[in-house]
């Protein structure tokens, strides 16, 4: 393709994304003219869970229900199945958090507008739209503060059971299922008051604490409810940070695993000296490699065996 080629795709792509930002912009402006703030924040954040994190789940249950055996083949670890009625259950218990999170996010709003006599909303839902680099800005803060207040809570309270008995035990609701690798169902299964602790709190409160721009609060929820999906499907497809996510969080669903990796991205557990890994040894609270355990197992039988026959 020649220089005018180029130039006259680039150009045209130009003029289409410019075509769609003015169309964004002036859907977002009539949005905020004509509808409360409350309104569009509620029924947005609910659409992005909804878009995120339910149709993903859903799929990947669905998968797990019609395709029973390759879905199992796929997973980081294999374990018994868990009953219909059960996965049913799991799933009413994250909606109902859901609900509850948006119906506190509702009373914030509203304290914060009526009760303190503010005239914005906590939020900054302007017309003027956040330029892309304090997007990207706001989002990686939100992320970075959210993962140290889930580890801090995680680690010191949510597994502190000498010291936090009630909490800890609050807690167990989302480690149920350990011999089953984890499903996407699973990361919004928990008690309310530790779904409050361990997933509004690290997310809401940094947003809160920053002000954000609406958008950039939908962005934040999309990418963090994708992410919840994903890092709890228990699926060996991923590679990378994301990928070592996905083995953390079935590692520290797995029978006794909740002595180590506490973060979602494994960062402050590194820091700390509380990841799991195959480096370090079970006995030292290391990862169990459930792989490397089964062929151990497989081996010490087959020994035995042949002791047997022996003799
Ligand atoms: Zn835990």
């Amino acid at each position: 393709m020649g220089y005018f080629g180029l130039s006259s795709v680039l150009s045209s792509t130009y003029v289409t994304s410019s075509l769609n930002l003015l169309f964004f912009y002036l859907t977002w402006t009539t949005l905020v003219m004509s509808q409360p703030p409350l309104h569009i924040e509620l029924l947005g954040s609910f659409a992005m869970r909804i878009l995120f994190y339910w149709i993903p789940t859903l799929l990947f249950t669905l998968f797990e229900v019609v395709m029973p055996g390759l879905s199992g083949d796929l997973k980081i670890r294999r374990g018994p199945r868990i009953a219909g009625k059960d996965v049913f259950w799991i799933g009413m218990n994250g909606l109902m958090n859901q609900v509850i999170a948006t119906a506190i996010q509702g009373a914030v709003q509203s304290t914060y507008a009526q009760l303190l006599m503010r005239k914005v909303p906590v939020f900054d839902i302007g017309t003027t739209l956040p330029m892309p680099w304090n997007i990207v800005k706001d989002i990686l803060l939100i992320l970075a503060i959210r993962e140290v207040i889930t580890y801090v809570l995680h680690r010191h309270v949510l597994h502190n059971p000498r010291r936090f008995r009630k909490l800890s035990r609050y807690h167990c609701v989302n480690h149920n299922f350990p011999k089953t690798p984890t499903f996407a169902l699973k990361a919004h299964y928990a008690h309310p008051l530790d779904y409050f602790l361990i997933q509004f709190l690290p997310l809401y409160l940094p947003a809160y604490l920053l002000r954000v721009h609406l958008l950039t609060f939908f962005l934040t929820t999309a990418i963090v409810s994708l992410e919840s999906a994903l890092i709890y499907s228990g699926y060996d497809i991923f590679w990378g940070l994301l990928g070592g996510t996905v083995r953390r969080i079935d590692r520290h669903h797995c029978p006794g695993g909740e002595k180590m990796d506490f973060g979602i991205w494994g960062i402050l557990d590194w820091v700390s000296g509380t990841a799991g890994g195959r480096s370090r040894p079970e006995e030292e609270g290391g990862a169990i490699d459930v792989h490397a355990q089964v062929s151990r197992e497989v081996d010490e039988k087959k020994r035995r065996l042949a002791k047997r026959l022996k003799s």
